[in-house]
């Protein structure tokens, strides 16, 4: 190596770990303030044109001087897409996929009270009869997205799919938090590459592990100005403090389904949190300009865009963990 790129890395790595000390603060591990080669590979993908940057950045360490807890206006219900509706609250989210039997219902918020204001109320808002739901899919056994579940299992008699180690997860979680619902009564046993169909829709799953034992992941064919599209929904997007073995089962899934969205070519990425997906401020767009292209729809390249800051945040937060390698 000569003396310029050596000076050129040293060069790097001071600015690593100023970047390392400044903005990650006290729960910074120790290790971060070296060169961090899969931080480099997640920030060169995730900053789009105008300086917009992908939300999926803020999994890495450091966070970019952004939380993703951080409080976003409640957006209110929202037709995202012909046949698809956000039900959530702007920090967690639930979805519904209107299909011609139906609706699939994806997460269920924190409890009995926020289902029947966001999801029965929201449904309403929109011109849509409640009693629709045939279909729930939880994502994950956390109780944010199944707490209002069995409510509306015994409400609606809706059939009901989760992981079997997240039905698990689940259960084990009773009494960690006032504000959450009991969980899902057990129904269905959610498998990878499953699709759960409704009437005329047919959703895929994708077991991806790591921000729980089996949180599920989703292609979801959708309607946009009457146009057949795909959408990518993420169910378990965070990745840090996650054992080598999560870590490590975080990097499988975004590395396949890398692959499959190659091929399945899905033109946007939604999730369960509005500061991974931008669903608030996205729905905020649609209705300031209902003529222009729908903002739920980046395009398939930035979709990949990022999954792979996610991978690379993945392994970046899995080597600053494990000490720094
Ligand atoms: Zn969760």
């Amino acid at each position: 190596m000569n003396i310029r790129a050596t000076l050129r890395m040293v060069a790097l790595a001071s600015v690593f770990g100023l970047l390392a000390q400044s903005s990650f603060g006290q729960a910074m591990p120790e290790s971060a303030n070296i060169p961090q080669p899969h931080l480099a590979k997640a920030r060169a993908d995730a900053f789009g044109e105008n300086g917009w940057k992908f939300p999926a950045l803020i999994t890495c360490y450091p966070n970019e001087g952004q939380s993703a807890e951080k409080v976003i206006k409640d957006p209110g219900p929202a037709k995202a897409a012909d046949n698809l509706y956000f039900l959530g609250d702007g920090i967690v989210a639930a979805w519904a996929v209107d299909t011609s039997d139906g609706i699939i219902l994806i997460d269920t918020m924190n409890n009995q009270a926020e289902a029947d204001k966001y999801i029965i109320g929201g449904l309403r808002q929109l011109g849509v009869d409640p009693a629709r739901i045939k279909t729930i899919i939880v994502s994950h056994g956390h109780g944010d997205h199944y707490g209002g579940a069995r409510y509306l299992q015994d409400k609606y008699g809706a059939k009901l799919y989760m992981t079997a180690l997240d039905y698990d997860l689940a259960e084990k979680s009773v009494g960690r938090s006032t504000v959450w619902g009991p969980p899902p009564r057990r129904d269905q046993v959610a498998s990878d590459g499953q699709t759960v169909t409704l009437g005329d829709e047919g959703i895929k799953l994708f077991i991806t592990a790591g921000h729980t034992p089996a949180s599920l992941s989703m292609l979801i064919p959708v309607k946009d100005k009457g146009q057949a599209r795909t959408l990518l929904y993420l169910g378990g997007i965070t990745n840090k403090n996650l054992s080598p073995q999560m870590h490590a089962a975080y990097d499988g899934w975004t590395t396949r389904l890398l692959q499959v969205s190659a091929a399945a070519k899905p033109e946007g990425i939604i999730g369960n949190h509005s500061s991974y997906d931008e669903a608030a401020t996205k729905i905020d767009k649609l209705r300031a300009m209902p003529d222009k292209p729908n903002p739920f729809f980046v395009g398939v390249d930035n979709s990949l865009r990022y999954l792979r800051v996610l991978k690379e945040c993945n392994l970046n937060n899995a080597a600053i963990e494990k000490g720094g390698h």
